[in-house]
């Protein structure tokens, strides 16, 4: 099994994975846990710790209002998808889409980071064809 060549290495998708981490969080009503996720992640990770903290603060007045649309729209399949782009990410496969294999552009990661599709294959499959 090849990773699709658009697919982000794991350091890239590292802000995303700590966006979905906090949005899985706020989704199961975890308040502390997101805190805690916000606050003190990942000690152990060392370097590119400041860029995730970076992200984080730039992204989330945004991505929030974006998210609570999609939250009114589906929770359970949101946190679904949420576990399935960590586990995209854990296996090296985040950020191509896994329809057609395209690179899925992050400024609609940013809006969407547990998105699996690029704009135009998403657009596809909620018209049902
Ligand atoms: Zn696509």
């Amino acid at each position: 099994m090849s990773k699709p060549k658009n697919a982000m290495t794991k350091r890239e998708a590292k802000p995303f994975k700590q966006m979905l981490t906090v949005l899985r969080a706020r989704l199961r009503g975890d308040v502390s846990g997101l805190a805690d996720a916000a606050l003190n992640k990942n000690p152990a990770a060392g370097s590119g710790s400041t860029l995730s903290n970076h992200m984080a603060d730039m992204g989330s007045d945004q991505y929030e209002q974006d998210f609570s649309l999609s939250l009114m729209a589906n929770e359970e399949e949101v946190l679904e998808q949420i576990d399935a782009a960590l586990m995209r990410i854990e296996s090296g496969t985040y950020g191509a889409c896994d329809e057609c294999g395209s690179k899925i552009p992050k400024m609609r990661l940013n809006a969407i980071p547990f998105t699996a599709y690029c704009v135009r294959c998403a657009d596809q499959i909620q018209r049902g064809g």
